[in-house]
């Protein structure tokens, strides 16, 4: 059985069985297989031979998994998209996937709906699937295991947002290791979904839990937003496994009511996306006496993590930093040099991950695709082998086989769990008629960045007072960028520091700004 057979098995073997529970309502295994029969059977009457992928936007309702399954099942491709993002990303995104079909889970908006596509409402969406209950798309007509199942955006240097294809032969590589990882084949736990679904670290719990007949639990960005609401929810939820990034436990942490009366029947935590530090890690097993921390490490484009490790609570006393892990059976990971020379055990280097999880690039962006992705012929324990290869970014080093990561190589950055290229920022900073160069650079405080700032050169005198220029800047960006890229302090300066090679002085205005 692949994947999809797996998931659509549950609605024969426990049809009653909660797959998704979203703010009190829920969604069984067998509406989710009736539901995303009957969209896809639509999908493939409607688009029949022409597979280009299709955009899901929304946030956490049920519809997004109905849809999610319907894409593939009709042989699409899709791409998520959270309505928390701006009109302009969201038509960025539309316009470089040259899609045909938005499903609409949440409202676009009049500004975003129109273009060279068609929009399927939730209301139209609902009377398709009615009108096609019961009819049961082919398996021949689902997603093979090299074709494109899903297609995540990510921040891109450029200032437009690349998007990662990942194969179903990619997903069920990640879901075959993911479900070993926690010990959970079939159990039916239930699973936290904190990460968008336009975010790679959802497909963490969204997968682990569909695979394994589990319930997904979902919270929303307003419930982050309110810590009371949000405990409520955890109090009613039955989560056994936790998945986010360490920012969001951290977050949690910081209230004392978060701990194992809150939540009971936690059995694992699985981080990924950033750092875990040990001080959290520790924390963590002073409030929950009996789970299992797993600390993951792995970019989107290699499908979510490839490197993971059971950090116990001795660990968390003695190997600082904590190490990322070991990687998956059938990946490989390389330590190189600038050359892409691998380097001596131990050494530090760029990470370049190597085999099955390893995406085939990015869609429609070959230039991008030729710079970190390559076929490579490598040592595979003692034969060699022609894989597929992801440079990083990451610098990291191996020890007794055990990775190790100690941050990145370029501007890339994670504030608060969110994956930010600075270059992005400054590209989009740039747009604004008014400026004329910007900068922007992470503020750290023990390794952890705790927010950015902008620096920016304008090319004239605005008539308005400082902090109104610092305002507008902001609401402007606004308009292209997501709220969490934001910069959180703007500064207004004549120049920016170069060093003699010309480039930016990033260090120097750094000590400048402080
Ligand atoms: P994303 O594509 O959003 O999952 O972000 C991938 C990047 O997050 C990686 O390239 C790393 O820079 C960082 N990352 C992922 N997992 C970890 C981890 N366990 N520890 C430190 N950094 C991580």
């Amino acid at each position: 059985m692949n994947l999809v057979e797996i998931i659509d098995h549950y609605a024969s073997v426990c049809p009653d069985r909660i797959v998704h529970s979203y703010r009190g309502s829920s969604l069984t295994y067998l509406q989710l297989k009736e539901r995303s029969d009957a969209l896809a059977s639509y999908l493939i009457d409607t688009y029949g031979e022409d597979k280009t992928p299709i955009v899901v936007f929304g946030h956490k309702q049920h519809e997004m998994l109905i849809c999610f399954l319907a894409c593939v099942k009709s042989g699409h491709a899709y791409i998520p998209i959270d309505e928390s993002l701006p009109v302009q990303r969201i038509r960025d995104i539309i316009e470089s996937s040259r899609t045909k079909l938005v499903l609409e889970v949440s409202g676009l908006g009049s500004e975003t709906a129109e273009g060279e596509f068609h929009v399927l409402s939730g209301n139209e969406m609902n009377s398709r699937i009615e009108g096609y209950l019961g009819k049961k798309p082919s398996v021949e007509s689902q997603v093979q295991k090299e074709e494109t199942y899903y297609i995540i955006y990510t921040s891109g240097s450029t200032g437009k947002p690349k998007g990662v294809q990942i194969t179903l032969s990619n997903l069920e590589s990640f879901v075959g290791w993911g479900l070993g990882l926690c010990s959970l084949a079939g159990t039916g736990e239930v699973f936290l979904n904190q990460a968008p679904f336009s975010f790679d670290l959802s497909v963490m719990d969204l997968y682990l839990a569909l695979a394994s007949g589990s319930t997904l639990y979902s919270i929303d960005k307003t419930m982050i937003a309110n810590p009371k609401e949000l405990f409520a929810f955890f109090r009613q939820s039955g989560v056994s496994v936790w998945v986010s990034t360490p920012s969001f436990a951290e977050m949690c942490l910081a209230d004392s009511g978060f701990n194992e009366e809150l939540l009971p029947a936690l059995k694992v935590l699985l981080f990924c996306g950033e750092t875990l530090s040990n001080n959290c890690a520790r924390k963590l097993y002073q409030r929950f006496s009996d789970v299992k921390v797993i600390n993951s490490y792995g970019p989107t484009e290699a499908t979510v993590a490839v490197t993971a490790l059971h950090v116990d609570r001795e660990m968390c006393e003695i190997i600082e930093p904590l190490p990322v892990g070991y990687v998956k059976n059938d990946c490989r990971i390389l330590i190189v040099d600038p050359e892409g020379v691998p380097v001596a055990e131990g050494d530090r280097g760029e990470i370049v991950i190597a085999g099955e999880s390893v995406s085939p690039g990015y869609y429609r962006n070959q230039e991008m695709t030729a710079k970190a992705f390559s076929i490579r012929t490598i040592d595979w324990t003692g034969h060699s082998k022609t894989v597929r290869t992801y440079r990083t970014g990451d610098e990291g080093y191996l020890k007794e086989g055990l990775l190790y990561y100690s941050g990145r190589i370029d501007f890339q950055i994670k504030l608060n769990g969110f994956r930010i290229e600075l270059e992005d920022i400054e590209n989009n900073l740039r747009k604004l008629e008014f400026i004329e160069n910007a900068v922007v650079l992470p503020i750290r405080k023990e390794d952890k960045v705790q927010y950015l700032t902008a620096v920016a050169v304008l090319n004239r005198k605005l008539e308005q007072k400082e902090f109104e220029t610092v305002l507008f800047i902001k609401n402007e960006l606004k308009k292209y960028l997501p709220e969490y890229m934001i910069p959180r302090k703007i500064v207004l300066r004549e120049s920016i520091p170069m060093t003699v090679n010309g480039k930016i002085n990033r260090a120097k205005l750094l000590e400048e700004i402080k």
